[in-house]
């Protein structure tokens, strides 16, 4: 059987007029949002290559905080190009944006071994940042991701409190920051852990930029806390790779794979 290529699989996107398009990264006349120009400048992570969880591979799980969460799936490294792209979906309203991303995260699936996640969590922005955006863009990603993969999602398990932004912290300080900003809903997950209470339930946290883990694994903290016997993935769209990273030195892979 043919194995469609990214660029072949974001022409069956539904919802996304493929005709008469220019790129969305070099403005070029393209038959998908991203040419196949700038889509081949991306670094993609594989499972075939990097493997299907990314917490074994040290290049990654080495500079990310991952103690409490069990599973790590990303599509590519937050740099130019990919990094433009995530930047217009979070700043420019540009939706079509993140359903790029979200279509190419579900083509990488394909070769991923982890287990199917049960539920997914869109990691929740301030009820300020909502009103001034007026969208989550973790919640966008986990609607496209819900829809392409069959598996629900749930925007009300924890809620972001306050107007701070991470950006300008240091890890340590974004450590006590993320414990003070989240707190998980007065029910959670309950229910979901009453339904499926034969087995341990899977959730796969969902957000666009990982850089260092912290929040995520704040959640995560939180979580088995309250449910000890859950499974968490953490599922973003880019990894920020700390600087001198031998990420970068790596070419950028094709999609014979
Ligand atoms: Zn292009």
């Amino acid at each position: 059987m043919m194995t469609l290529s990214r660029s072949s699989a974001l022409q069956e996107v539904d919802g996304i007029n493929t005709m008469n398009l220019s790129c969305l990264l070099c403005y070029q006349a393209s038959p998908t949002p991203v040419c196949h120009w700038c889509e081949s400048d991306i670094f993609f992570f594989s499972p075939l290559i990097h493997g299907s969880n990314l917490l074994g591979y040290g290049p990654v799980a080495s500079h990310v905080k991952h103690s409490h969460y069990d599973g790590l799936s990303l599509l590519g490294l937050h740099t130019w190009p990919m990094a433009t792209l995530v930047h217009q979906f979070k700043f420019t309203h540009s939706l079509v944006s993140g359903k790029v991303l979200s279509h190419w995260f579900v083509h990488n699936k394909r070769h991923c071994t982890m287990s199917k996640p049960d539920l997914l969590l869109p990691v929740p922005i301030s009820a300020w940042r909502l009103a001034h955006r007026h969208y989550n863009q973790a919640t966008v990603i986990a609607k496209h991701l819900s829809k392409a993969l069959s598996i629900p999602y749930f925007t009300g398990w924890a809620r972001r409190k306050g107007f701070g932004s991470q950006h300008q912290l240091t890890k340590a300080a974004r450590a006590t920051h993320a414990a003070q900003v989240f707190e998980l809903s007065k029910k959670g997950l309950d229910q979901m852990i009453s339904i499926t209470k034969q087995k341990a339930l899977t959730v796969a946290i969902v957000d666009d930029v990982l850089t260092t883990g912290v929040t995520v694994n704040t959640l995560s903290k939180m979580l088995k806390a309250r449910y000890p016997h859950i499974n968490i993935q953490v599922w973003a769209m880019t990894f920020t790779p700390p600087p001198k990273s031998t990420l970068m030195l790596e070419t950028p892979l094709t999609d014979k794979l």
